[in-house]
């Protein structure tokens, strides 16, 4: 991307709430005027940038937290116009283009303006207005042209934001470093509430989310966060999501709880339409349509890199040897114990999906070849007490057939520097994925990165230590603090800093580099460590 001209940096302002400005003042004579509340309480949001637009997002709420269900946001009534301006500068005064759009009461007042026609790779400001009350200013990039050549990207990612373990400071560092774009990889919000205590905040209603009120009151409640809207106005944003959007560990139909998949459907309904409403996602590639929502995508950066952004939750199969009695655990499975693992047909992303990716990966000309997703790939083997080699059922390592599908289909195509960028184990953990991970001569095909949590609880050094010891295609672990990842790519290697913060548990916590890794074009697995 180019560069951003350092006088635009400073665009940022937060909370400008109920601020009149010249052409707000036009529309006052005819909209309403918001005494009760500011509309735009949840901040504004960019994403699913094209070369020639991207999404803006705001959703209108004037009581973020209203606990009545017929009045979300504490919004009732007929539908709202909403007018958006997009600038090329972050004073707004050259305004390039403008609307009107309709914030609806079924999508709970939330706007998703798609916008077309904008030059390629270029920075742009925007901002909402609703009667007498106008937005913060956000910041949203378009794409390099897909025939371009490009010199340089830098991306943020991040995943498991647990509001009751910790602050949001890691995305207020992440948002100071202006990557051109920040993925999310689920866990974006939990769904739960902790009640085994160790927490600095409170879900609100003390209750898990469960219903569609629940899900969006849960959303506003995680977009109130001054530090996590921040990164929403200054970064355009590419947004999968983990099993807390829904519920721990679901895969497809299949809920920890054993309860009718029918039932389950209909609570996962109303956590996919909640996440819609919340995320700057295109419509035009699908609305929320009862329990199924099409997130997957693909995103070019001109000749450098292309990121396939997949989702590894809605499709699944269910998890291998499950049963009501050990439900809610983390389980560990061995060879013995569950053969049921192994079995070929076993997919972690449906059979559409699975071959969406392999064509795309397969056709790919661009130099770095992202797959963006949620759980870790690397086979993680754990040592049970009986001696024997364990495997959790909620990552890649509960579908092992379909992580050699795509790692054999990686090696047979000879697909440019496939990296894989995962979240979910709230822990920094950077591997060397090979063909076959039980032959330590192996070849490696390609390299992973998964990055540690924003705030929820990781796990100690001797967790490490045993994972190091046993996997030795694992070549980084470490889960001792929290913090995001930031990624730089050029055409000839890319440089992963894990990024992390002193103390979740402070509101001012500091940010130091962890690790610098290196990965070299042409050369799959990690080289260089500092
Ligand atoms: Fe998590
Ligand atoms: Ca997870």
């Amino acid at each position: 991307m180019s560069p951003m001209n350092p006088q635009r940096r400073l665009f940022w302002q937060a909370g400008t709430g109920l601020l009149l400005a010249p052409w707000v003042s036009v529309l006052a004579a005819t909209g309403r005027s918001w005494a009760s509340g500011d509309p735009f309480s949840l901040g504004v949001a960019s994403g699913d940038p094209a070369a020639d637009g991207f999404v803006l997002w705001t959703r209108l709420a004037p009581e973020p937290l209203s606990p009545d269900p017929s009045a979300p946001g504490g919004m009732r009534g007929a539908s709202v116009p909403v007018r958006y301006e997009i600038a090329s500068d972050p004073q707004m005064r050259s305004v390039l283009r403008s609307g009107t759009v309709s914030a609806e009461a079924g999508l709970a007042y939330s706007v998703h303006v798609e916008v077309h026609g904008l030059l390629p790779d270029r920075h742009y400001w925007y901002r909402f207005a609703s009667g007498d009350a106008t937005s913060a200013i956000g910041h949203a990039i378009t794409l390099p042209a897909v025939a371009s050549r490009v010199q340089r990207l830098r991306l943020g990612f991040v995943s498991c934001a647990n509001y009751e373990h910790g602050y949001f400071a890691a995305y207020r560092h992440l948002s100071a470093e202006q990557p051109d774009l920040v993925l999310f990889l689920g866990d974006y919000l939990y769904e739960y509430v902790d009640r085994r205590g160790n927490t600095v905040r409170t879900h609100s209603g003390g209750t898990a989310a469960r219903t569609l009120p629940g899900y969006r009151n849960r959303y506003a409640q995680y977009r109130l966060d001054a530090d996590l809207q921040r990164l929403h106005g200054q970064s355009t944003a590419l947004i999968t999501w983990d099993d807390h959007e829904v519920q721990n560990n679901y895969a497809d139909a299949w809920s920890q709880d054993f309860v009718d998949p029918r039932l389950f459907l209909k609570r996962r309904a109303a956590a996919y339409q909640a996440f819609y409403e919340h995320m700057p996602v295109r419509p035009s590639r699908g609305l929320p349509d009862g329990p199924a929502l099409r997130i997957f995508e693909r995103y070019r950066f001109g000749d450098l890199a292309e990121i396939a952004l997949i989702d590894g939750r809605q499709y699944r199969s269910a998890p291998a040897c499950q049963t009501p009695a050990n439900k809610g655990n983390w389980r560990f499975e061995s060879n013995r114990s569950c053969p049921e693992r192994l079995i070929e047909a076993r997919s972690m992303l449906g059979a559409r999906q699975e071959a969406w990716l392999l064509d795309g990966l397969k056709e790919s000309r661009a130099r770095w070849n992202l797959i963006a997703q949620d759980v870790q790939m690397a086979q993680t083997r754990k040592i049970m007490p009986e001696g024997e080699n364990g495997f959790r059922s909620d990552s890649w390592d509960g579908y092992p057939a379909a992580r050699s599908r795509l790692l054999h289909h990686l090696d047979r195509y000879r697909v440019s520097n496939p990296v894989v960028l995962s979240g979910d184990i709230h822990a920094c953990c950077a591997s060397d994925l090979t063909l076959d991970f039980d032959r330590p001569d192996s070849r490696v095909v390609a390299t992973e990165f998964v990055g540690t949590s924003i705030s929820s609880h990781g796990p100690g050094q001797h967790v490490s230590r045993a994972l190091l010891a046993h996997n030795p295609h694992l070549r980084f672990h470490d889960g001792r603090q929290r913090g995001y990842t930031t990624v730089d790519i050029t055409p000839r290697q890319m440089t992963t800093r894990y990024r992390v913060i002193s103390d979740a548990r402070d509101p001012q916590a500091s940010v130091s580099t962890l690790k610098t890794l290196v990965v070299e074009s042409g050369r799959p697995g990690i080289r260089g460590q500092t």
